[in-house]
């Protein structure tokens, strides 16, 4: 049926990618993908030879308008990205935004998400997450930017590139302290791993060994109760324990 389809595909394993998913893809009109090369690739390994559009950040401007007429002349389109779920750290949420706005069907075939897959093995607490995607490549304002989070009370999820993971690590321990912390590396992959430990031990230990290869997913537990307390619970707190000494 025409509308637009978002659709996941795996963040490494391809067995990984879900049967619905597929089921869409393959009926498509067409999918919009962010790398037709990586995307034509990972389409070929499952028989699905719809024909690809490219929509990516650079392009998204003038192919937008493009897409938003194909589904208004009654086309099925499916959006994907290079890997993981669309619009996570990843194009796609303008042209669902309008797609929404001109009343178009919008339906997901949900699956693999670098994120999720991150929580799902670092061991900290999930009740509560805040996804952070990348951080600014820039030290300056990268540890503004984590001071900014300090008093988020819930897990942190952070993507990072290789090169920059020693640092960044580096300033998450000078930011938030020695916090608990997951580096969790090539989900899904034959070289899937994860280190676990305080934010300053992990630092220390990407500063030594030099940068790791493939992708990588920081996952950072939340600030202890006390740290979290806003100003007005905190100023409540002291007043009242003030009382009790007079
Ligand atoms: N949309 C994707 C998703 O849903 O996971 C994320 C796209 S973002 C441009 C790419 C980043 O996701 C990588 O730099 C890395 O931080 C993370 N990532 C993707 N695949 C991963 C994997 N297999 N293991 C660990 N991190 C991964």
């Amino acid at each position: 049926a025409a509308g637009l389809y978002v659709v996941a595909t795996p963040i490494g394993n391809l067995g990984d990618m879900t049967l619905r998913g597929l089921a869409i893809l393959a009926a498509a009109d067409a999918v919009l993908a962010e790398d037709t090369r990586v995307s034509r690739t990972l389409l070929a390994r499952y028989g699905v030879e719809t024909p690809l559009t490219p929509y990516h950040e650079h392009n998204a401007a003038e192919a937008r308008p493009r897409a938003l007429r194909r589904i208004a002349e009654g086309q099925a389109l499916a959006l994907i990205s290079d890997a993981g779920t669309p619009l996570v750290s990843d194009p796609g949420f303008k042209l669902v935004a309008e797609a929404v706005a001109a009343g178009f069907a919008v339906t997901t075939a949900p699956g693999a998400s670098a994120a999720l897959a991150a929580l799902c093995v670092a061991g900290l607490p999930t009740d509560r997450f805040f996804f952070e995607g990348f951080l600014p490549p820039r030290s300056a304002a990268r540890r503004e930017r984590i001071n900014a989070l300090a008093g988020v009370p819930a897990t942190l999820v952070f993507y990072e590139a290789p090169s920059r993971l020693a640092e960044t690590l580096a300033d998450l321990a000078a930011e938030l302290g020695p916090r608990p912390a997951a580096v969790a590396r090539e989900l899904t992959k034959l070289h899937e791993e994860v280190l676990r430990g305080t934010l300053d031990a992990l630092a220390a230990r990407f500063q030594a060994s030099g940068p790791p290869r493939g992708e990588i997913v920081v996952v950072v537990g939340a600030p202890q109760a006390r740290e979290a307390v806003d100003e007005t619970t905190l100023d409540a707190e002291i007043g009242a324990a003030l009382k009790t000494l007079s």
